[in-house]
């Protein structure tokens, strides 16, 4: 079994006590992860700050070539940790959206992050005098991460911070430890030490994050509910915040689409990563005169996926990541099926044995159904028909959730229209949650504040300083 250790100011960095990591394909034990005590996350804290004054006072274009080193070094491992994902998070490796697509998007972040600039705008400059608005990093900047997409996540968080000359510290989900840390260390070959940090451990680690005072900024990905808590502690030393939290999107399919056409994209839409992902359909409602061709094309199309462990040849979907997220599928399915929905592919489990859920299709009337109302997070999707477009609108902006959604159309310009009036950070046309790093991404009403991504994702990491002369 590999060891796996925290990264201290560019060195190894062990701890007394460890906790398992489990192959949720498997259920066999990976590696022991460090479980790192508050003592020696302060110690690693304030390697972060030490280096805080070095890092920032670097051209800016110094860190820009350091930035596409950790792009090269990470293209040049990428084999070693899409094998630690797959192992520790599930998805199959060589799957169209697996683990090999995940570490190629974070090298493909990261290159493209590095072609940003930050400019001294100049406000004025006449005879009264001259305004100029500069960029200042913010200081330690701390990096908490879900187990959903582990190493992309966690480049979204790094890349823009460093670049604008923060240090960061990281501290990924216990469920999915063993690629962030190795990702951190393969950093540390390329970069100046105290640069980047890891820290893993349990849940506290992230509250101890979330107040401590010598941390200046939290980007947090994860549920609603640990980011309020993140929200509420990190008040006390009015820290920057960047929140991506829940996602409910909804897909919405007008009538004039032709239902075999979208099925493969409203399939993978809603069922990326098994379904795992933020920004993944959750709902879709299709217009009643197209509703059941919507869903048998939909059903044919699911039947074909093949759902295994993420080693196995051409397995397209793995496992739920975790006992807790497959009970709440496994619930939300039971639930919806009690409440009047009718299954149309895959379906509750009475018995389950392993962490595999059945992709699952259900019909339902109703959209206060709970598995329309609730995130899933996982592979079952809640169709819902309406018969006017006014009608689904309404039903997709009743949800407290506002990360994206998506609207299904051969006319592009009707489509527009009722992307405008959803309520949501980002609205796809004839596809869905297909993120990319020049668009800002963030969620509305409780799906976070803040964005990132593009050139607003890296002023996020930013305070304004302006000088008048
Ligand atoms: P989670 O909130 O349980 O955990 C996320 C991280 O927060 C973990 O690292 C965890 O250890 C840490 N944490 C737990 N308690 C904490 C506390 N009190 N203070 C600070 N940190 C704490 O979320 P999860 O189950 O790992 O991820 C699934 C959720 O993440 C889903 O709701 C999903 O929609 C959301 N998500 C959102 C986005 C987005 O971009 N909006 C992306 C991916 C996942």
């Amino acid at each position: 079994m590999k060891n796996y250790h925290l990264i201290n100011n560019g060195k190894a960095m062990s701890t007394l006590d460890s906790f398992k990591v489990f192959n949720p394909s498997t259920s066999e034990l990976i590696a022991e992860a460090p479980k790192a005590t508050l003592d020696e996350l302060n110690t690693i804290i304030q390697s972060a700050r030490d280096t805080f004054p070095q890092w920032s006072s670097l051209a800016y274009s110094e860190r820009q070539n350091y930035i596409n080193k950790i792009a090269d070094v990470l293209e040049q491992n990428s084999e070693e940790i899409a094998t630690i994902i797959t192992k520790e998070q599930g998805k199959p490796i060589g799957a169209t959206l697996g683990s090999m697509f995940e570490i190629g998007g974070a090298v493909a972040w990261t290159r493209y992050t590095a072609t940003l600039e930050m400019p001294v705008k100049i406000l004025q400059d006449d005879e009264n005098g001259r305004v100029e608005l500069h960029r200042r990093p913010l200081g330690v900047v701390a990096s908490i991460t879900p187990w959903n997409w582990p190493v992309l996540i966690a480049i979204w968080h790094i890349i823009p911070a460093l670049l604008s000359g923060n240090t960061v510290v990281c501290k990924p989900s216990p469920y999915t430890p063993l690629s962030t840390l190795r990702m951190i260390e393969l950093m540390n070959s390329v970069l100046p030490k105290g640069v980047i940090n890891s820290v893993t451990g349990g849940d506290e680690l992230g509250a101890a994050l979330s107040n401590h005072s010598d941390i200046n900024k939290i980007v947090f990905t994860g549920s609603t509910a640990t980011g309020k808590k993140v929200m509420s502690s990190a008040a006390d030393t009015l820290k920057h915040l960047t929140l991506e939290l829940g996602g409910n999107d909804a897909g919405i399919v007008l009538p004039d689409c032709d239902p075999e056409a979208i099925a493969p994209g409203l399939f993978w839409g809603a069922f990326i990563n098994n379904g795992q992902t933020c920004a993944a359909m959750k709902r879709l409602y299709v217009h009643r005169s197209i509703y059941d061709q919507v869903c048998e094309s939909l059903t044919n199309f699911a039947k074909n996926i093949k759902v295994g462990d993420g080693f196995e040849e051409g397995a397209e979907l793995g496992p739920v990541q975790n006992k807790m997220q497959f009970d709440i599928v496994n619930r939300l399915v039971t639930q919806s099926v009690e409440q009047g929905g009718k299954v149309l592919l895959g379906g509750p489990l009475d018995n389950p044995k392993d962490l595999f859920f059945p992709i699952t299709l259900v019909a339902i009337e109703d959209n206060q159904n709970p598995l329309v109302q609730n995130e899933q997070f996982g592979p079952a999707l809640p169709i819902i028909p309406y018969d006017t477009v006014e009608e689904a609108i309404a039903m997709a902006n009743d949800n407290d959730a506002g990360l994206g959604g998506s609207v299904w159309s051969t006319d592009k310009a009707k489509a527009s229209s009722v992307a405008a009036r959803m309520e949501c950070g980002s609205v796809w046309i004839n596809k869905h949650g297909a993120v990319q790093p020049n668009s800002p991404f963030g969620g509305t009403k409780s799906s976070g504040l803040g964005v990132e991504f593009g050139e607003e994702g890296l002023l996020a990491n930013t305070n304004i300083q302006c000088i008048l002369s």
